[in-house]
């Protein structure tokens, strides 16, 4: 077995791997060159707490702690999310699911639709050397595109190569003590998914300690061959 299925529907494709392991990152390469919608659900709930919905001010406080948001609310924010018509071109799932009730909840809801997972794509990286990633990392505020003070600084100080706004930003849970505990949280209710997709036959694995180049050419490489 090749690990990947050949999708006869829009493709879904999962991202795993630790925090810090370059998941946004990647899930952007793959949204630019294959026209995979990236769904972030970090993202998505941390536009929840900006706009101050129920579901944020609920997601808030366990985000801040490095803790993970309730299956309840993640579920029905990709659901929804899922559901709007961008998502027929194809999807990449960037930090879902994380817990096992997530897995099956987007088993179920794949198969509402007629679809299923093509692959779950495991970014492997040494978690040691998260802290110091995470720690380090910064994005524009205005495009997404992300940063790091030792990996990838912007060529002007201060000012997007892809944008050129002046908007950088650091998350607030990218700091040492909360970036510990994200790291329990993935060893204790997301790693067991790796075994959840290996038992499917569509876990791949990619060494993500690599440059993100070399990761780049092994992740396009992996999807085209899923895609073809
Ligand atoms: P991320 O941007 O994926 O690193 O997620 C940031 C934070 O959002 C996490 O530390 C969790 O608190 C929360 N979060 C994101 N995705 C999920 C999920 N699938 N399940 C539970 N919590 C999540």
């Amino acid at each position: 077995m090749d690990g990947a299925r050949k999708p006869q529907t829009p493709p879904v494709l999962i991202l795993l791997g630790p925090p810090g392991a370059g998941k946004g990152t990647q899930a952007r390469m793959l949204e630019d060159q294959f026209g995979l919608v990236q769904l972030s659900t970090g993202d998505l709930l941390r536009a929840a707490v900006a706009f101050g919905s129920k579901a944020g001010k609920a997601a808030k406080t366990v985000m801040e702690a490095g803790d993970l948001v309730s299956d309840d609310i993640v579920i029905a924010i990709l659901r929804d999310r899922l559901a709007a018509p961008d998502c027929a071109k194809g999807v990449i799932l960037d930090g879902f699911p994380r817990t096992t009730a997530q897995a099956e909840a987007l088993d179920q809801m794949l198969g509402e639709t007629g679809q299923q997972i093509n692959a779950a794509i495991l970014l492997e990286v040494d978690d040691v050397k998260m802290v110091v990633r995470i720690a380090g990392r910064f994005t524009c505020g205005a495009c997404g595109e992300g940063y790091h003070d030792e990996f990838k600084q912007p060529k002007t100080a201060g000012i997007c190569d892809n944008c050129g706004a002046e908007q950088m930003t650091r998350r607030a849970d990218d700091n040492a003590k909360t970036v510990m505990s994200r790291l329990d949280a993935y060893h204790e209710q997301t790693a067991p998914l790796i075994t959840y997709y290996d038992d499917k036959g569509v876990l791949r694995r990619v060494d993500a300690m690599k440059d993100i180049a070399t990761i780049q050419n092994a992740l396009a490489t992996l999807t085209e061959n899923i895609m073809a």
